[in-house]
This record gives structure tokens, C-alpha cells and sequence, in this order.
């Protein structure tokens, strides 16, 4: 695992996918959608665009095998990959269970915010705080919108996030 120029060289990598009996192809795909970035096989290395640490790209490769290569009833990782149909089946060779493998969403959309600073949005007024304000909630945001009433549907503009805390601004009730 090097650095080059602005590439990141994992030398190791077709030994790495022959130790998980799996397509290298499989593997630097799955590796360049986790990581965001383009690259290549070239030989037994995988080139990576970007500079990534030993410890990221090993991360990643461990997601794979917990996804792809690890059988979920026995823990062993003796298994291969089937497609049926259009699911992408994980086969255990050692117990012979198997279940499809499955995708986890992608971190873009994990990291995504409900909400953002300036961005409008309609809401129900599910309480009022402690000062009047209309109170509504948004996944893990509270947002206190001056103004509004407890169950109105209103449309707000955010003006500030702090934390799990919003402030908007009333915009119009519906
Ligand atoms: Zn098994």
C-alpha cells in the first residue's frame, strides 16, 4: 500500500481477492463506490485516484467481506457468490445456507442532513415550546418556529442549525 503521485497503489490486491474467492473486478468496484473516487486493476494492483490510508481502504475491503464473502448462518467465510434471477445470492460451502447479499446505502445517504440552513420545508406544529414558539420535528431535529400553532401545517425556512436544533421562519400556514 503506497502512495503514487496522487494515486493510491494497493499492490496486494489480486492476492487479497483470491484469498476471498472473489472477482477482482467485484471487489474494486465495490472498493471505488465506498470510496468515492475511480481507479483501476492494473496487474495484481489496484490503483486508486485520491490518497487513502492503510486503514481506510482495509475498513472498506472488511465491509466487503462482512457483505459479500462471510455466510450469516455459520460465520464462515467458504462461500461464493450466485446470481438468481437478479439477486446476488452468497452460497455457504460449508453450511449450505444461503441469503442474497445485500447492499447498505450508500454513506451519501446516510450522512444526509433532513434538513439544511436556508432550505424551506412544510412541517405540522406538534407542541409549542417553552417561550410560545411552535415546535415540530424532523427526524432527529427540533424546530422552533416563532409564530406557529400547535398542529398547523406550516411551511418554514430554516434559519439556523445548532445540533439537533433548528430555528426557521414562517413562511406560510396551509
Ligand atoms: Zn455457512
Amino acid at each position: 500500500m503506497f502512495s503514487e503521485g496522487k494515486a493510491t497503489v494497493l499492490e496486494n490486491f489480486g492476492t487479497i481477492a483470491g484469498v476471498l474467492n472473489r472477482d477482482p473486478d467485484h471487489l474494486l468496484k465495490f472498493l471505488l463506490r465506498e470510496l468515492g473516487t475511480a481507479g483501476k486493476l492494473d496487474g495484481p494492483r489496484a490503483v486508486f485516484q485520491g490518497k487513502f490510508s492503510g486503514s481506510t481502504v482495509t475498513e472498506h475491503i472488511n465491509a466487503y467481506v462482512k457483505e459479500y464473502v462471510i455466510c450469516g448462518e455459520c460465520g464462515r467465510p467458504d462461500t461464493h457468490l450466485v446470481k438468481s434471477d437478479r439477486l446476488l445470492m452468497i452460497k455457504c460451502d460449508a453450511c449450505g445456507a444461503h441469503r442474497p447479499a445485500k447492499r447498505r446505502p450508500v454513506h451519501a445517504v446516510e450522512h444526509r442532513e433532513a434538513l439544511s440552513e436556508g432550505g424551506e420545508y412544510d412541517m405540522v406544529i406538534e407542541s409549542t415550546g417553552s417561550k410560545g414558539d411552535g415546535v415540530a420535528k424532523k427526524d432527529k431535529f427540533t424546530i422552533f418556529v416563532p409564530g406557529a400553532k400547535k398542529g398547523e401545517s406550516v411551511k418554514v425556512r430554516i434559519k439556523k442549525i445548532s445540533g439537533t436544533l433548528a430555528y426557521a421562519e414562517l413562511l406560510s400556514k396551509q
